[in-house]
């Protein structure tokens, strides 16, 4: 069997194994297509079975989550925790809160996030978790009693050296701080290295609530900078306004970009001015509001009901920063026709695999989330290790570190697309670069 049968032998078992699992086949598929020219250099690998192993997760958690409302009712949720590959190092990967939580999903983000981590150079393998819990319209007494019963089952499974989760949509330094509280209170210890992102005055790290934003913007800069490009002037447009769209619009203004779009699940705003962040932030971080409220404040803007017209707004460089497949084939082909100069993912698997065609076909430089968005977790390594130590760095050396990080990675991806014959292909690079290291690893560990 030669590669190319051999990745699509085992792709048709993945499907057939995964029935009604689209997020996690798409995910698979992205990746396993990349690999058909590392097979053929390594047949070792197929050997070994490696992508059989890969695509199956090493364990699938998921748990009852029952919790007593402001009412008194008795809610049900659905827990999940998704241990996918631990090759490199324990489990890492965030939890999220949202009412399409299934697992498909935790199983798509699982298995990105073992290639972003091995993508980082630091010893983290990948996980993914959380639940289908909305925490929108919820008080902060439902969310804590939500966080505790979430966090009562979830203990069983994770440890500084086993799996460390952290935060993603839905999960911020709010329910991190109640969910290390009462992990911290029925295991009767003080384990900081159990959950990343935490607050700072108990073990969290400086730069990691801007990691990702911050990340995913310096790993645009090394796109542009490669195209003799940079943000100076630019128009931006940013979807989504929460933790990774917010840092990654304040670090685009740093470096004299114009952003003058940013959305969430309802709508967009336009504010050709260039958006008043400190105005988002207090709309999204601190009243937990819409972003149509933006012009109530800022009369000059507009704000436009849906979230995918945003794409149809002319920018030069697009950060789809919200969720997943919230940019399709058709927003792509209006971004190219726009002139986009480069389009960078800060959420994961934002863009559709026939959008990520459009942009590949048409040259557009695109940087995938995997690659462009690994600085929050390659910040959430960089706290275990100050945790480790018990010791904390100032912001300007882990900002440093991050900085250097992302350009790592960019080059890693870069120089391996190359190497095997994709050209500038960083949806490739990124996929063998992430790969080979748990390849690698997996070969020296045998079968386990
Ligand atoms: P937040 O919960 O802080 O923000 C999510 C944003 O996306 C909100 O503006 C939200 O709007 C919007 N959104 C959520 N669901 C939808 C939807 N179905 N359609 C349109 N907009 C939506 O999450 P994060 O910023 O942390 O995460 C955003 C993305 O980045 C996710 O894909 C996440 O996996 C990824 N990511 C996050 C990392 C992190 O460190 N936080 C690290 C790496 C990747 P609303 O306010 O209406 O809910």
């Amino acid at each position: 069997m030669n590669s190319k049968e051999y990745v699509q032998s085992v792709y048709k078992m993945v499907e057939k194994r995964n029935p009604n699992e689209s997020e996690f086949l798409d995910a698979v598929k992205e990746v396993v297509t990349s690999l058909e020219p590392v097979f053929e250099r390594h047949p070792e690998f197929m050997e070994a079975g490696l992508l059989e192993r890969i695509t199956e997760p090493e364990r699938v958690i998921s748990f009852r989550v029952p919790w007593v409302d402001d009412q008194g009712k008795v809610q049900v949720n659905r827990g999940f925790r998704v241990q996918f590959n631990s090759a490199i190092g324990p489990y890492k990967g965030g939890l999220r809160f949202h009412p399409s939580v299934n697992q498909s999903i935790i199983k798509f983000l699982g298995f990105e996030q073992t290639y972003k981590n091995s993508l980082t150079g630091l010893p983290i393998g990948g996980g993914k978790g959380g639940s289908d819990f909305d925490p929108k319209g919820k008080s902060d007494n439902e969310v804590m009693r939500f966080c505790q019963a979430f966090m009562a089952e979830l203990q069983k499974y994770i440890g500084s050296d086993l799996d460390i989760p952290a935060g993603d949509i839905g999960v911020g330094g709010r329910e991190i701080g109640y969910m290390y509280g009462y992990y911290n209170k029925i295991r009767n210890t003080r384990a900081q290295g159990v959950l990343t992102g935490k607050g700072l005055t108990y073990g969290g790290s400086l730069v990691r609530t801007e990691a990702t934003g911050y990340g995913l913007v310096y790993f645009t800069e090394e796109m542009l900078k490669d195209a003799g490009r940079s943000f100076k002037n630019r128009r931006v447009v940013v979807s989504g306004s929460g933790n990774v769209a917010i840092f990654a619009i304040q670090k685009v203004q740093e470096l004299g970009g114009l952003v003058i779009s940013c959305s969430d699940s309802n709508g967009y705003i336009v504010d050709e001015n260039g958006i008043n962040l400190d105005l988002v932030k207090e709309i999204k971080l601190v009243k937990r509001g819409r972003i149509k409220e933006y012009v109530d404040h800022v009369p000059t803007a507009q704000y436009f009901e849906g979230y995918t017209g945003i794409w149809t707004i002319p920018c030069d460089i697009a950060l789809p920063c919200a969720t997943q497949g919230e940019l399709d084939a058709e927003a792509a082909r209006t971004l190219v026709k726009n002139g986009v100069i480069a389009v960078a993912e800060g959420a994961n698997m934002p863009s559709t695999l026939e959008a990520i065609d459009v942009f590949l076909e048409n040259k557009v430089p695109f940087g995938p989330g995997k690659a462009a968005n690994a600085g929050g977790v390659a910040c959430s390594a960089l706290e275990m290790s100050q945790n480790s130590m018990r010791y904390s760095w100032t912001f300007e050396e882990v900002d440093a570190k991050l900085k250097q990080i992302m350009q790592d990675i960019y080059t890693s991806s870069k120089e391996a697309s190359e190497e095997f014959g994709f050209g500038y292909n960083l949806v490739a690079g990124s996929n063998i670069a992430g790969f080979m290291k748990v390849a690698t690893t997996m070969m020296a560990h045998g079968i386990v």
